[in-house]
């Protein structure tokens, strides 16, 4: 394609030019070695010095302490809401979800058949406080005095970034001895999916981060799982080898082959955010990139997001035409213009545009003036 294009998908997403380009020149011969990447044995010093560089940056960005381990493992967040169970239960049988979205009610089902599971708040079901009381869809975060947290629960699940829902939670909840807190030994695991790496994360405030690395990070088939090492090792007798966080860490990661490709390709991601000013840099950015999009459609009339404004998600921002009949026409003349993959989940409907890292604020600006446009022209 000879003009500009962004890719507004929500997964597998855009990524740095300069890192495809990278990849474009190198995987024939890297670095000299006459092999590319993927031909490579993960176990000699060439794949071992990326996979350690690779970690090595992730660290820095995320500012991840000593005592918690980097995994690079596969099967997707979606293989991981039956591995953490398997992990994190530690001899226990209960475990407290929060659903604020689609991906996060999957998890807390797919746990079930490994756990007691405590729903502590399903927003789906709550009244939405700027939606007139309206229940049946996920536009908010319940507010953590209405949580129904358990007492034997051996962790706390809840996903920080509903891709679909494009419901966001910025911060950790309170951990305490408060009535509504999380008690301070009830470890907060968390799918960061579609938030890794788009802002500043404590990683002290949790057990546990996971997420597959197509959103923010490189290519399908890698997951990251970051794991204090604490909670290691008592995993359940029946969780396969490969999946159990001790084994892994034991092995660096290289207990079975690990996805090589995709795991260089994050390393460059890495080394690209670096370059950029590290996480607190390019999250000035995505306020900026999301923060443009919000207000153009808050003030459009034309178009819509349900989402309480507090709560609304910095990289995933769904939005509907008020005549849904125009769907089809909007999503071919922004194709047409190279405005892609803006056609919201099938659940959802509407259009969804993904703002993840490599979405340039051009592409953001490009958006808004074609939906305005758009609406001068079917408005
Ligand atoms: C994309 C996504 C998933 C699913 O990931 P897979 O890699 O397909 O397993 C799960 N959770 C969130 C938050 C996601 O964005």
């Amino acid at each position: 394609m000879s003009h500009t294009v962004y890719n507004f998908s929500a997964g597998p997403a855009v990524l740095p030019r300069e890192v495809l380009l990278q990849v474009a020149e190198d995987l024939p011969d890297w670095q000299r070695t006459g092999m590319s990447v993927m031909e490579m044995s993960h176990r000699g010093p060439e794949f071992m010095s990326i996979h350690a560089q690779a970690i090595a940056d992730l660290r820095a960005l995320m500012n991840i302490p000593d005592d918690y381990r980097v995994l690079f493992m596969q099967g997707g967040a979606i293989a991981e809401n039956a591995i953490v169970p398997l992990n994190l239960l530690r001899g226990g049988d209960q475990a407290d979800y929060l659903l604020t979205g689609q991906w996060s009610a999957k998890s807390a089902k797919e746990a079930s058949r490994y756990a007691r599971v405590n729903v502590v708040a399903d927003a789906s079901r709550l009244p939405a406080p700027h939606r007139d009381g309206e229940t049946g869809s996920f536009t908010f975060v319940p507010d953590q005095s209405q949580w129904r947290l358990s007492r034997e629960a051996a962790y706390l699940h809840l996903c920080t970034n509903e891709t679909i829902d494009g419901v966001e939670i910025g911060q950790a909840p309170a951990q305490g001895t408060g009535p509504h807190e999380v008690p301070a030994d009830v470890p907060i695991v968390a799918d960061v999916s579609s938030q890794i790496l788009s802002r500043e994360i404590d990683v002290t405030r949790y057990g546990c981060l996971y997420g597959g690395a197509q959103k923010n990070v490189g290519p399908s088939g890698l997951t990251l799982v970051i794991v204090r090492e604490d909670l290691l090792g008592k995993a359940h007798p029946l969780c396969p080898s490969a999946f159990d966080y001790r084994i892994v860490a034991d092995h660096d990661s290289m207990y079975n082959t690990p996805p090589t490709f995709a795991i260089w390709v994050a390393g460059l991601v890495f080394r690209w955010l670096r370059r950029q000013g590290g996480v607190a840099a390019i999250e000035r950015r995505n306020v900026e990139k999301a923060a443009l999009l919000y207000d153009y459609i808050d003030n459009s009339g034309f178009y819509e997001n349900h989402v309480r404004p507090q709560d609304r998600s910095r990289m995933n921002v769904p939005f509907f035409l008020k005549d849904p009949s125009l769907d089809a026409h909007f999503l071919k003349g922004a194709a047409e213009v190279g405005l892609l993959q803006l056609k919201g989940h099938r659940t959802v409907g509407g259009m969804r545009a993904s703002l993840y890292n490599a979405m340039p604020i051009e592409g953001v600006r490009t958006l808004i003036a074609y939906m305005k446009e758009f609406e001068r022209r079917n408005g």
